[in-house]
């Protein structure tokens, strides 16, 4: 048993579970229990020890015959666009930007994007994540971005919403072909605009708000500067997409001279506030960068499959001292939250290094857990006394999940394992799989509602389609 906490507060003690800690010192303990008060665990331990030190006076909660877990961190995802979640399907980054999620993204009211929180984020929470980096870039005035943060709070959640900053249009926007709509300020308006955002909603509580420069590509670069030096002022994090397709890079070396992770160091920005997602096309001198410097790189194993982007090298990145997480980038892009991502993540790298060894279920837990907590900058991602009280159970005694004999691998393989409860912050969100603080079915209603609308608006309807027939398949029309 980690050492107890003493409190006079009241005590939550969740019993008789199998615990999956993250802990080194008692990675897995069978039959064991956590105490909560407040907001932070108290206490992790064999049921037995913990029931004589808190039972008397405990209010008890019986988890027998569970698997629990950390708290999945999503290091990085776009929560609106589950409004567009299915379509364009087919297209490479470049033309699923410019063909689909851009005008998507320019037609989102923030009525919209409020429905589609309350949906994607409840998705989230009953797939088992309890924090979420949300890169959400449309709308972006103050006011929708602070009621985004109310959102994601109002659902138990813990997070980011990392405000999508485009700035003015430069050449590399150009390149991109990006839609013009999202480029409507300068670098002093972007930057003043976020700071609104920041002194109506301070940095500190359970969602933060932080400031997400797009792109290293299609962005101001004295722009990407003065957010990372307005994340140092604030003392929070901040957060870019790089290199995330081959074309970026050679764009950006046709800018700027040098690759973009070296550019970034060059500017003095790397550090353990960067987070930079994707990063795929990193070469050795950037990744020895991104290591000294301690870079948050986070890996999104679903959405480079589905856009064919490439493979992370993750055992360069780790070895170097980078700190990658994981993320499922959003619901758009084939994904299907982070039990998927975790198990994508660990097939992939074997792939790449064609050996059974270059990745572990425990290794995936991981970097969804404890690394997607430094990430966040959060004292979660492990049970463990002193830890914030963020943890899921799951269900795995059916037929589908039995014999259960290495949890940790057969949570890492299940993709999808059933979580019936979710605690945040020592609060239960979700209990026995339904949300203790919203409507389920008023909230999928206007999520619908809201999606069907955005797809007439911004003229997408042409993407929906019964039925995608390849030219090979059987059912293609001749
Ligand atoms: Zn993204």
């Amino acid at each position: 048993m980690t050492d107890p906490i003493q409190t006079i507060d009241p005590v939550t003690l969740y019993e008789g579970a199998d615990l999956l800690t993250l802990d080194p010192a008692q990675p897995l303990i069978r039959n064991g229990a956590i105490a909560v008060s407040g907001a932070r665990i108290l206490a992790v331990g064999p049921q037995r020890e913990l029931a004589k030190a808190y039972g008397a006076r405990a209010q008890r909660v019986d988890w027998s015959g569970r698997l629990v877990l950390p708290g999945l961190v999503d290091g990085h995802s776009h929560l609106f666009q589950s409004l567009g979640r299915t379509l364009g399907d087919g297209l490479s980054l470049l033309p699923w930007l410019e063909r689909f999620m851009l005008p998507l993204a320019a037609n989102v009211t923030r009525a919209d994007a409020i429905a589609i929180y309350r949906l994607a984020g409840l998705s989230s929470l009953l797939l088992g994540t309890t924090a979420i980096i949300d890169n959400h870039y449309a709308p972006v005035d103050p006011e929708t971005i602070v009621t985004l943060a109310h959102e994601m709070e109002g659902l138990g959640l813990r997070g980011v919403v990392a405000r999508g900053i485009f700035g003015p249009m430069v050449e590399g926007g150009r390149r991109m072909n990006c839609d013009p709509r999202l480029f409507r300020h300068s670098t002093a308006e972007e930057i003043a605009l976020t700071r609104a955002c920041l002194a109506a909603h301070p940095p500190g509580g359970l969602v933060e708000i932080w400031p997400m420069p797009e792109n290293v590509v299609y962005l101001d670069p004295e722009l990407m500067i003065a957010c990372a030096e307005l994340a140092a002022e604030q003392k929070i994090g901040w957060q870019t997409h790089c290199s995330e397709s081959k074309f970026e890079v050679e764009i950006f070396k046709s800018l700027y001279g040098l690759r973009p992770a070296l550019w970034l160091e060059a500017q003095g920005i790397l550090s353990e506030r960067t987070s930079l997602a994707h990063g795929i096309w990193f070469d050795a001198a950037e990744i020895e960068a991104l290591g000294a410097s301690r870079t948050n790189i986070v890996h999104n194993p679903v959405c480079n499959q589905y856009l064919a982007s490439g493979i992370l090298k993750l055992e360069p990145l780790l070895a170097a001292g980078a700190n990658v997480s994981l993320g499922s980038d959003g619901m758009a892009v084939g994904g299907s939250g982070m039990f998927e991502a975790m198990k994508a993540g660990f097939l992939l790298q074997r792939l790449r290094e064609l050996d059974p060894l270059a990745t572990s279920a425990e290794l995936m837990l991981e970097m969804a857990t404890q690394r997607g907590a430094k990430l966040l900058r959060r004292e979660v991602g492990q049970l463990a006394a002193g830890k914030l009280a963020d943890f899921v159970a799951l269900d795995m005694r059916g037929a589908v999940h039995q014999p259960l004999t290495r949890p940790a691998m057969a949570v890492v393989m299940a993709g999808l394992p059933p979580v019936t409860d979710v605690v945040i912050n020592g609060a239960t969100v979700i209990s026995a799989g339904r949300s203790t603080l919203i409507d389920h079915d008023k909230v999928i209603a206007d999520g619908l509602q809201a999606a069907s609308d955005l797809i007439d608006r911004a003229g997408l309807r042409d993407l929906v389609c019964d039925w995608f027939a390849p030219a090979y398949s059987c059912c293609a029309k001749n």
